[in-house]
């Protein structure tokens, strides 16, 4: 049985949907978390989701772009909660447009949010762990399209990849330090970040085997085990929760 009591950890957009699940998932298993996301106003609904449910998750409103903010939510937290055990790098935004079309602001944009973004935070937990002497978990969210192109996500596609492969180095780079680093990759999930796209939802879901969308609930299962101990020999693994996708 998986337990997080005592633990600590970070969801960076954990306002909404796959990090919002998750955040439930760990907060039920005993964990004290932080959920973080640009919205207030979402991080405030999100604070009293969970707080109906009897968990007490706390909202920081943050930007991922920002080196400052990621550094001064590792220190809030340390500071506050007493430690750090696991990060759950989930923050990620969606532009659809084919290369031609797709505008330089457009596509930095997607990759200041879901490659630098992520990578600052995955910085600043490494640096405190390895300041301290102490072990920690990551967990990164990729997708599937880090293993296969999309049409029209060149951005997306492009992000993901990326996190792929910074996952792997990084797992490499301080597996001896006791810091694992894992990626999920799910395939589409019925979250926010898919709503009012022209995205014809029935074609999708002909391209899972499984024959449906998944849940940000099943995603969140398995963030859950990839940062738990019963993962203690997982490192560097791009997990796919795609309902056969890829397959
Ligand atoms: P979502 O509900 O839209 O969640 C995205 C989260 O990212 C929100 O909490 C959002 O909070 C946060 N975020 C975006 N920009 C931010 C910024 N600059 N600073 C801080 N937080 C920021 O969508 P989701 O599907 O759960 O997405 C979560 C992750 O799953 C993303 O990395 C996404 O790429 C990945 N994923 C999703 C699917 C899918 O089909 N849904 C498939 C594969 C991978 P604010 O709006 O408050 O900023």
């Amino acid at each position: 049985m998986i337990s997080f009591k005592d633990k600590v950890g970070i969801i960076t957009g954990g306002n909404s949907g796959i990090g919002l699940a998750s955040a439930e998932k760990f907060l039920s298993l005993g964990a004290s978390v932080v959920i973080t996301g640009s919205n207030l106003t979402r991080g405030q609904k999100a604070e009293k989701y969970l707080k109906e449910k009897g968990l007490s998750g706390e909202f920081i409103q943050m930007d991922v772009k920002s080196e400052k903010e990621n550094e001064q939510l590792i220190d809030y937290v340390v500071n506050k909660y007493g430690r750090l055990d696991f990060i759950f790098a989930n923050a990620g935004v969606l532009t659809d447009n084919i290369a031609d079309k797709l505008e330089y602001e457009k596509w930095k944009g997607v990759l200041d949010v879901n490659l630098n973004g992520l990578f600052l935070i995955n910085r600043a937990a490494i640096q405190y762990w390895l300041k301290n002497e102490l072990s920690g978990a990551i967990v990164n969210c990729s997708s599937i399209c880090s293993f296969v192109g999309q049409h029209a996500f060149p951005a997306y596609c492009a992000s993901k990849g990326g996190i792929k492969l910074l996952t792997q180095t990084l797992a490499i780079d301080y597996a001896s330090k006791g810091i694992r680093v894992n990626a999920v990759c799910p395939g589409y999930i019925d979250t926010p970040l898919l709503d009012g796209r022209e995205l014809d939802k029935q074609k999708l879901t002909a391209l899972h085997p499984i024959g449906r969308l998944g849940t940000p609930e099943e995603v969140a299962n398995v963030v859950v085990f990839l940062a738990s101990d019963a993962a203690s020999f997982v490192t560097g693994a791009s997990y796919l929760v795609d309902g056969g996708f890829t397959a």
